[in-house]
């Protein structure tokens, strides 16, 4: 066994040789130290937070090839595809397979080839796997979305329960179980359902801190809402709009099309090759947007979606955080935004009234909604909120939520709820809020006041007593009542309102009640990520993707695969000029760089040099330069890319502030060579020339002779 200390750096080595990643995050070293020493682990990490890392890293320096359970036969294939790209010997097991495939990653298996071994729950327990594992050498099990083993959890995943089988037959080989949901019931569940009670809880809380969540009303016009979101703050990028029925996805899909956007349907009425073909370019083309129900995203590994919209209320809070914990898995902004408006309580109310579920499970059903709903009409911090439901404490408001940025007004609603409640009793709570709205506000001609009159309302004591307030207004107010229990809606569907024992104290007076105010809808200054990420440098920016995405069709996988935007970011930042300065770069392990290094740092000199500093920065390389000091040292003095500094001076020849022999010598033949070579092609590419002369000129050298042609044909 190996002691803390070489365990340590053996996993230390391989987060660099192999991901490429500078070091650990969070507890990441103290649950890869725990398991490479044998001892079993429950790991509570949001998502993003980097478990892969805990099981793969321990895999790779254990002996013996890892089992990994996975419920997502599509997570596998692309957590398998991204570790092949490190060159790890990764292979997956599912019904996906054919045959002879399946029998080809066996054998692998059986010969002590692989790494790392994906396997589906059901497959696990078939009598074949477990011969198979019986024969072979095996360096630990790790339980991904180990809550599908909760059956009161929403992912139930029946098979998840015989997972307890692992720990009798293989006592001695380490188990990790992660989750990113799991309040503290779910929690004593895994453990006792997977027999963890050894194991050493780690937890990093379920916060997402990147995300930003924004809940907003809507008096119908949400689709209005979305497209400007999305055209103010998402252009091009991809995203995930849920809705609750599959005519919306329809609607709202073909609409944004319309306007202009990659806007994809993905519903259970679509045939399985059309749904299977709208999530391979979700996840392959670069700023598609998907509209759903529900049911889309279990298993997206997609790391760059930047936002989640909901046109539709979940119906829990647990659902709410699973679909918009899928915006920003790569750590960078991102945001969850919801419109929502009366006629979705009333059909969420609906439902529920409606279920034919046992009344125990209505209870727990209602006990969510109104979480989901209190959630939605809150004035406080939301994340605060969202936290504290899974039992995780957050003792500051989080300044990345609409409610901390924009504190909404709040008025006292006490008097107001008072007429709507008695207006509700008064008509007979046989009517909706239309109808009841009607009334309040007095409507005194046409159609509206000949049913009044049918009904002889306009003889009541509430009718017209609610001038002071827009139509408006009197239905946010109807749907924050209904949100808050106040008011139910009738079983039968026909959005009648009635009054429940909470309405009571409101009514006499006894209780005073504080609501949010409509929020007039607000310019968001919330940048695009990618504008932020391009750095003054969008061409070179656009031009690493195209090249990525072309690395990424030849080969079939999604482009994240071959670099996360992050990396590419890094890359336009830092200019980096040899694959050593690349390498340096997170998210580029040896095998990665060899792959595909030679490539990007081609883009990077092509495109990189289109960038225009300031003039101060080239101002200060002319002094260094002027001091004496060669362009490597001024480079160095400086902490930039010697590429940067060659930009510089070529930058100063230009001007004719100096000349090209203050920076290199070229005799006078090599120079005539050079600037034949310029002419001859069009524009002023370099790297052509670099090429023709097969790397005998540095670029830097190639940018300056080229600014004194400049100067000279000037
Ligand atoms: P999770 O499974 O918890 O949702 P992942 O394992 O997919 O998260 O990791 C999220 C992202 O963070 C991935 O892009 C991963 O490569 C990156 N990541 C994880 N650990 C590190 C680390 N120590 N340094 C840099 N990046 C990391
Ligand atoms: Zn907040």
């Amino acid at each position: 066994m190996l002691s803390t200390d070489s365990s340590t750096s053996a996993a230390q080595q391989v987060l660099q040789s192999v991901f490429g990643y500078e070091s650990f995050r969070n507890q990441q070293a103290a649950i890869v130290s725990h398991l490479v020493e044998g001892g079993d682990a429950l790991v509570l990490m949001p998502t993003g937070g980097g478990k892969s890392l805990c099981f793969q890293i321990p895999a790779l320096v254990r002996p013996g090839t890892a089992i990994v359970v996975s419920p997502l036969i599509a997570l596998m294939r692309d957590q398998v595809q991204a570790l092949q790209q490190n060159g790890v010997r990764a292979e997956y097991l599912n019904s996906s397979l054919s045959a002879d495939e399946a029998f080809r990653v066996e054998s692998l298996f059986r010969q002590g080839d692989l790494d790392m071994l994906y396997v589906a729950p059901e497959r696990l327990m078939m009598p074949r796997m477990l011969e198979l594992m019986d024969a072979s050498k095996i360096s630990l099990f790790a339980i991904d979305e180990a809550h599908c083993v909760s059956q009161w959890g929403h992912d139930f995943r029946p098979e998840y329960i015989q997972l307890s089988i692992l720990h009798e037959r293989y006592s001695a080989i380490p188990r990790i179980a992660l989750t990113a949901t799991a309040d503290q019931a779910t929690q004593r569940e895994i453990i006792s359902r997977l027999d963890l009670h050894d194991a050493l809880l780690f937890n990093d809380g379920f916060d997402r801190p990147n995300i930003r969540y924004r809940i907003s009303e809507n008096q119908g016009n949400a689709r209005e809402q979305l497209k400007r979101f999305i055209l103010n703050e998402h252009e091009g990028e991809a995203g995930i709009v849920y809705c609750l029925s599959r005519r919306k996805v329809e609607d709202v899909a073909e609409w944004l099309t319309a306007q202009g956007m990659c806007a994809l349907p993905y519903h259970a009425g679509l045939s399985s090759d059309l749904r299977e073909h709208h999530q391979e370019r979700f996840l392959r083309e670069d700023g598609v947007i998907i509209v759903a129900t529900i049911a889309f995203g279990m298993g997206i590994d997609k790391p760059d979606v930047r936002f989640v919209a909901h046109l539709s209320l979940p119906k829990s809070i647990e659902a709410y955080y699973q679909e918009t914990g899928r915006a920003g898995r790569d750590g960078l902004p991102a945001d969850a935004w919801m419109s929502y408006g009366l006629q979705d309580v009333i059909t969420l109310r609906q439902m529920q009234e409606q279920s034919q579920a046992e009344e125990s499970r209505k209870r727990v059903e209602r006990h969510k909604l109104d979480s989901m709903l209190g959630l939605c009409e809150m004035h406080s911090c939301r994340r605060q909120a969202l936290l504290r439901y899974f039992d995780d404490e957050m003792p500051e408001p989080c300044g990345n939520c609409d409610n901390c940025l924009t504190p909404p007004e709040t008025w006292d609603a006490s008097i107001a709820a008072q007429k709507a409640l008695s207006c509700v009793y008064r008509t007979g709570q046989r009517f909706g809020v239309n109808y009841l709205v009607d009334v309040l506000m007095g409507i005194a001609s046409g159609r509206v006041f000949e049913r009044i009159q049918q009904f002889g309302h306009e003889t009541l004591t509430v009718y017209g007593i609610g001038k002071e307030l827009s139509q408006g207004e009197w239905r946010t107010l109807f749907r924050q009542l209904i949100a808050g229990g106040w008011l139910s809606v009738d079983y039968e569907g026909h959005g009648s309102v009635r009054l429940t024992e909470a309405a009571r104290p409101v009514l006499k007076g006894e209780q005073s009640l504080t609501l949010r105010k409509m929020l007039k809808v607000s310019k968001s200054k919330n940048k695009k990520v990618s504008a932020s990420f391009s750095g003054g440098n969008g061409r070179l920016w656009d031009a690493l993707r195209e090249h990525r995405k072309r690395l990424a069709e030849e080969q079939g996988v999604p482009a994240y695969v071959i670099f996360h935007d992050a990396t590419l970011a890094a890359m336009v930042e830092r200019a980096p000029q040899t694959l050593e300065q690349l390498g340096r770069i997170s998210g580029i392990g040896e095998r990665k760089l060899e792959a595909y290094g030679e490539s990007f740092l081609e883009v990077i000199v092509e495109f990189g040099e289109e960038s225009s500093p300031k003039a101060d920065t080239v101002a200060e390389s002319l002094v260094l330069l002027a001091q004496g000091l060669e362009p490597l040292e001024i480079a160095h003095k400086r902490e930039l890319t010697l590429q940067t500094v060659y930009r510089h001076l070529a930058l100063g020849i230009e001007r004719e502030e100096i000349d090209l022999d203050d920076v290199v010598e070229i005799d006078a033949k090599s120079l005539r060579a050079l600037a034949a070579a310029f002419e001859q092609q069009e524009g002023s590419a370099l790297k052509p020339v670099y090429e023709l002369f097969d790397g005998e000129y540095d670029y830097g050298v190639l940018d300056c002779v080229r600014a004194a042609m400049k100067r000279a044909s000037a």
